[in-house]
């Protein structure tokens, strides 16, 4: 398949995130009412929708109200493009379909952690329960471990955010369990391992920029996302690497 028509899918993928992005930390149904600008809002055409052009020809600003739009619609839209287009070069096609849900899911997840500081349930629990459900049908995942995916991502935030003391929340609990049952308990082993390596480094250097305080939340469902990336990415490399070692 041309890689162009995969880069569309994601810009088009991406473009429904967003609306998950913004509407579903309000509790907002994703089907109704049609796409609206969030400041002014007024119905948008499918012109102004068109994925990261939209936004080129409105120079990042409504039509109908001049305000700015959020630099964070383009990226999202460009991320999954990219995103989409690093998946299919890298995954092997049976596995390319949970591949892409699990990326969506998590660049959800990672802004509206970042723009709201939580993960809302009307994202992991449908993830959760699709990936369960999925597991029936998958040449991959068998349904024993999706289910040991799930314990296994859930549990150990579960032990963390208790030996913390609340350092972790409830949504990144419920998210990494989600996960787990998209990507059985071994693909999902790396994921937890690089989700601490990213988490760890990540804050470390926003400790260090002093862009947070010692005290400060920092999200960690951005950290799982790119985590989940490079696992889904580089799954080969990080296997034969994992199965070298004494
Ligand atoms: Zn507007």
């Amino acid at each position: 398949m041309p890689v162009i028509l995969i880069f569309v899918f994601g810009l088009i993928v991406g473009s429904f995130l967003n609306t998950c992005i913004h509407r579903l930390p309000r509790k907002e149904s994703l089907l109704a009412p049609p796409s609206y600008c969030p400041r002014c809002r007024h119905r948008l055409y499918p012109l102004d929708l068109l994925p990261l052009l939209g936004y080129l020809f409105l120079q990042g600003k409504c039509r109908y109200c001049r305000e700015p739009i959020s630099w964070r619609y383009p990226t999202v839209e460009l991320l999954m493009g990219l995103a989409a287009v690093a998946l299919y070069y890298h995954r092997e096609p049976a596995t390319l379909f949970p591949a892409l849900v699990v990326t969506a899911v998590a660049l959800v997840a990672a802004c509206t952690d970042l723009e709201h500081g939580i993960v809302p349930d009307a994202l992991v629990l449908p993830t959760l329960g699709a990936g369960l459900l999925y597991s029936f049908f998958s040449p991959l995942v068998s349904p024993g471990s999706s289910i040991a995916g799930l314990l296994l991502g859930g549990g150990s935030l579960l032990a963390i955010a208790f030996l913390s003391g609340g350092g972790m929340g409830g949504g990144d609990i419920k998210l990494m369990a989600a996960l787990g049952t998209w990507l059985g308990w071994r693909l999902l082993l790396i994921v937890l391992f690089l989700s601490f390596l990213v988490g760890g480094i990540g804050g470390i250097w926003l400790l260090l920029l002093k862009i947070k305080g010692g005290r400060d939340p920092i999200p960690f469902a951005p950290a799982i996302a790119l985590a989940l990336f490079l696992a889904l990415v580089g799954e080969d490399f990080l296997m034969n690497y994992y199965w070298l070692m004494p």
